[in-house]
């Protein structure tokens, strides 16, 4: 079957490791809005100059920028299933989203809200460790690799991403609270959120997910 799903959730939920695995799958286009920043930052693009002393702080990158970057790639793709990862979260960015989808008389199929308590969320960021080859996520609390600073997949070098500190952390988790968390409401008064119990082992989340992605709920 094929979908087209939003993953929202607080910064650290696992809405990334888990889009990887969907995404492994044939067809399915992941676009995460974080790794397109990250991917311009590091290219030294106008739009990563200019995102990128919102993302060190901890902040959303202004609605207009994020909106026009995820517009670009979404036209241009004709894959029969994606995932949004990390995309939107604000509501000015959800009412672009669902615009942009009438005009290209498509909808979504599911709203995956990843559901973690606050106090397990600082562990899970700062201790993430990211591969720069494969993209693999690693944590060294919970899921750490054999070799400390190698990827366990690929043997990539694991880079440590400089908002996962602490003190950009806590500043993401406020930007959650604030400006992303609205979006459920926005999403479950549309039928659309599908509600998952995201504080468990990765295996146990990735299960529940296949279910969820199975029957179309919007
Ligand atoms: P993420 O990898 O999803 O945690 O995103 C890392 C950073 O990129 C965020 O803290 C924001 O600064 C920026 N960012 C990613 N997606 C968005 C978005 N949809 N709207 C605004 N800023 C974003």
């Amino acid at each position: 079957m094929s979908f087209r799903s939003v993953f929202l959730g607080p910064p650290g939920a696992g809405k990334g490791t888990q889009a990887l695995t969907v995404a492994s799958g044939p067809g399915v286009l992941h676009l995460s809005t974080g790794d397109m920043l990250r991917a311009h930052v590091s290219k030294g693009t106008e739009l990563g100059a200019q995102a990128k002393g919102f993302m060190d702080a901890g902040q959303l990158v202004p609605d207009a920028l994020i909106i026009a970057m995820v517009e670009e790639r979404l036209g241009g793709e004709g894959a029969n299933s994606w995932i949004l990862d990390g995309f939107p979260r604000t509501i000015p960015q959800a009412e672009a989203l669902d615009q942009s989808l009438q005009a290209a008389n498509a909808s979504l199929t599911h709203v995956v809200y990843f559901r973690v308590p606050n106090e397990a969320l600082m562990q899970r960021l700062t201790g993430r460790r990211t591969c720069g080859d494969c993209g693999a996520i690693w944590n060294v609390h919970t899921k750490p690799t054999q070799t400390e600073g190698k990827c366990d997949a690929c043997g990539g070098s694991l880079t440590h991403r400089s908002d996962d500190r602490p003190e950009a952390v806590s500043q993401r988790l406020e930007a959650y609270d604030k400006q992303t968390k609205p979006l459920l409401d926005f999403y479950r008064s549309k039928g659309c959120l599908v509600e998952i119990d995201a504080d468990r082992s990765p295996q146990e989340v990735s299960q529940e997910l296949s279910d969820a992605l199975a029957k179309e709920v919007c």
